[in-house]
């Protein structure tokens, strides 16, 4: 197998009446839309915190508290915290911190080690650093354990075990202008004055349950899927042999992407599996494959920049009818631009409109959702069953996954489907179950794969309380009627402070490399504002006005789409039930830059090939030495 594949179109059926789809889609989406939208979920904190503020990996460790000066606390220790501390020790700047609440290095990968744990994305693309490290993962979708080991190869490699703080969860950062630092308060009493701080807290760090009533009523056992308890099923993370679930009586609540990497492996150990789901993920067929030596072996530098590019394009940002590259991913993540490259091929640029494109991709959209159903018929056997876990959405409403063994799981005689799509979820738990459509199913265990909160408050996602800028100025409250910053990672009234993640910057196909591209900057920036002799960093109450108002102008209207979809994190459970429900839309990919990623890397790109650093201010170490304006070095 090589990893570089020719693919052509895929068959999509033709034989399907839109209309009717379309109002089914409609009628789907209806029933579960809930008027409490994101309120539905409860915090995994106070009474529900043993879901969420355990670490089943790594016993606590005691540790004196610190206190110190440090140039830079980077907030995180997943993929962008990693990155973030890579590219600064690049640029020469060594004196930081990784603060992390893991035991090690990994966020998601750290914290998520449920059985069959899987990378959805190509790990060619996915895993960050690979040609810096000369890495080439050893599978096309890897496991969580190489991802995991990955995150510990780019630590050792870049020495930044040694400035990493675990187990240490920030509680609270405040801007102190007399000394011109953060002071970061954190769970172990440490206080850290930073220079400056990177938030590297990625998008799906916080569990989230179901407001199900009655969930503490439940005597059996519980756990979020993000907290794995091997100890009760058997097996470890490396071995998931559940040898301990025998003559257990399973609940699994959810079908996302999780529960889809899940269900198989706990259906092949449990005396019984019940699989609770609202609204079925779309699942196409895996196909993973190891990865060929002889491809691996003949890559030449530049390989990943250019394949992540190529995923990117063919993913997300197909930009018709102009010259693209062959797809070389060749998978459920590019299918639906592919086969509209078919379509157009031929197609002279001024023979382009761009109303036809988007209703044939509409179309084949459409096509390529009827082909993920008709999959479900061909694989489970049970009518009823099959027809359940059907999806009728748009692709792109909820993500999409793959999976070679969760459909197949159905047709076990231990396992069982409970629809409550009617009911908006599961309705109640008592001591003993968990109740569905009006009937009590008896269980040892309840297992949430109930996901993460990613488009609720961010003061809810991050629990650092005070988050304060200058004069108090809560960041909470500067972006609470929408964000406001300059390029995405800085905000007026914020000195020294940079966020990651989905803002008002450039979203990618991959977050590993849009995190790159971020972190990337954020170390340039730091680097100049040090080597200019400056203590403070800020953009202008006008750079971050004009930026805001960039984002607006280019902005790409998704609002019609996120309202048809059905409910779910990706569009902020659509906004709830009432007729404000376009205002209370949350798009989980925040405010992006509307030319695209790679035209927002090229603006970074300029800004900084400029050198005058436009639109920050830079304030001099000696506040009386000049008007506040610092010379380019
Ligand atoms: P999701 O948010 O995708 O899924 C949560 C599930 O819980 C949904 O099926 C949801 O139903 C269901 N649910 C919520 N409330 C209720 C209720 N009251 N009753 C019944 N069911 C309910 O979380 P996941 O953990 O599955 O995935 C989160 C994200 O994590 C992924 O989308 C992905 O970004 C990431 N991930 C990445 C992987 C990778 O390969 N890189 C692997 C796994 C996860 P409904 O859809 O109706 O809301």
């Amino acid at each position: 197998m090589k990893q570089i594949v020719k693919c052509g179109p895929s068959d999509t059926p033709h034989d399907i009446d839109i209309p009717a789809l379309r109002e089914r889609y409609r009628l789907e989406r209806d029933k579960r839309l809930r008027p409490e939208g994101g309120d539905q979920y409860v915090e995994a904190s106070a009474g529900f915190a043993d879901y969420a503020d355990v670490d089943p990996h790594t016993p606590p460790v005691e540790r004196a508290a610190v206190s110190e000066e440090i140039d830079v606390a980077i907030v995180g220790g997943g993929f962008s915290g990693l990155m973030a501390g890579a590219r600064l020790s690049q640029n020469g700047v060594t004196d930081f911190r990784i603060l992390e609440s893991g035991g090690d290095f990994g966020g998601v990968w750290y914290w998520n080690r449920y059985p069959g744990i899987q990378c959805d994305n190509e790990s060619y693309c996915y895993f960050p650093l690979v040609e810096e490290l000369g890495y080439v993962p050893k599978a096309r979708f890897s496991d969580g354990t190489e991802i995991q080991a990955h995150c510990k190869r780019i630590g050792e490699h870049f020495g930044l075990y040694a400035n990493a703080m675990f187990g240490t969860r920030v509680t609270s950062m405040a801007w102190d202008e007399r000394i011109k630092r953060w002071r970061i308060a954190t769970s172990n009493g440490d206080d850290i004055r930073a220079r400056f701080v990177i938030m590297c807290v990625g998008s799906t760090n916080k569990p989230k349950l179901p407001g199900i009533p009655g969930i503490k009523d439940f005597k059996g056992h519980s756990f979020h899927s993000a907290r794995w308890d091997y100890d009760y099923t058997g097996g470890s993370w490396e071995n998931p042999v559940l040898d301990r679930l025998g003559d257990k009586r399973i609940a699994v609540i959810g079908t996302g992407a999780s529960a889809i990497q899940i269900v198989p492996f706990v259906a092949q150990y449990a005396k019984e599996l019940i699989v609770f789901q609202r609204t079925p993920s779309s699942v196409d067929r895996r196909g993973n494959v190891p990865t060929d030596p002889e491809w691996a072996a003949g890559l030449q530098p530049g390989w990943q920049k250019e394949r992540q590019r190529n995923f990117h394009q063919w993913s997300f940002e197909f930009v018709p009818p102009g010259p693209v590259s062959d797809d070389a991913i060749c998978d459920f993540w590019t299918e639906i631009n592919r086969n509209m490259a078919a379509r157009m091929e031929g197609q002279k640029p001024q023979e382009f409109v761009l109303e036809q494109f988007l209703a044939a991709r509409e179309e084949e959209d459409y096509r390529v959702m009827e082909r993920l159903r008709r999959r479900v018929d061909s694989i489970v056997e049970d009518k009823a069953t099959a027809e359940a876990l059907k999806p009728y959405y748009r692709m792109g409403c909820k993500r999409p996954c793959s999976n070679d063994n969760f459909l197949e799981t159905f047709n076990l005689p231990n396992v069982k489907l409970v629809d409550v799509s009617d009911s908006q979820g599961v309705e109640r738990i008592t001591e003993t179950g968990v109740v569905a459509n009006g009937i009590e199913h008896a269980v040892d265990c309840i297992i949430y794969a109930s996901g993460f909160e990613v488009t609720t408050r961010l003061d809810r996602r991050l629990g650092i309380e005070p988050y304060t800028g200058r004069d108090g100025l809560s960041l909470y409250d500067h972006w609470g009627e929408g964000l406001k910053t300059f390029h995405g990672m800085t905000s007026h009234g914020f000195p020294n402070h940079f966020y990651t993640g989905f803002t008002q910057a450039g979203v990618g196909a991959n977050i590993t490399a849009m995190y790159d591209q971020q972190v990337g900057h954020i170390a340039w920036i730091i680097k100049q504002t040090l080597d200019r002799g400056a203590v403070v960093m800020e953009p202008t109450q006008e750079a971050q006005d004009d930026w805001v108002r960039t984002i607006h102008e280019t902005a790409i209207d998704n609002t019609e789409f996120l309202l048809e979809c059905t409910p779910g994190y990706w569009n902020g459970e659509g906004g709830g039930a009432g007729p404000d429900r376009a205002k209370k839309l949350r798009f989980i990919f925040g405010e992006p830059y509307g030319p695209g990623f790679y035209a927002f890397d090229q603006l970074l790109q300029d800004w900084r090939d400029r050198g005058d650093m436009a639109g920050l201010r830079l304030e001099p170490a000696s506040a009386d030495a000049t008007d506040g304006v610092v010379q380019p070095a």
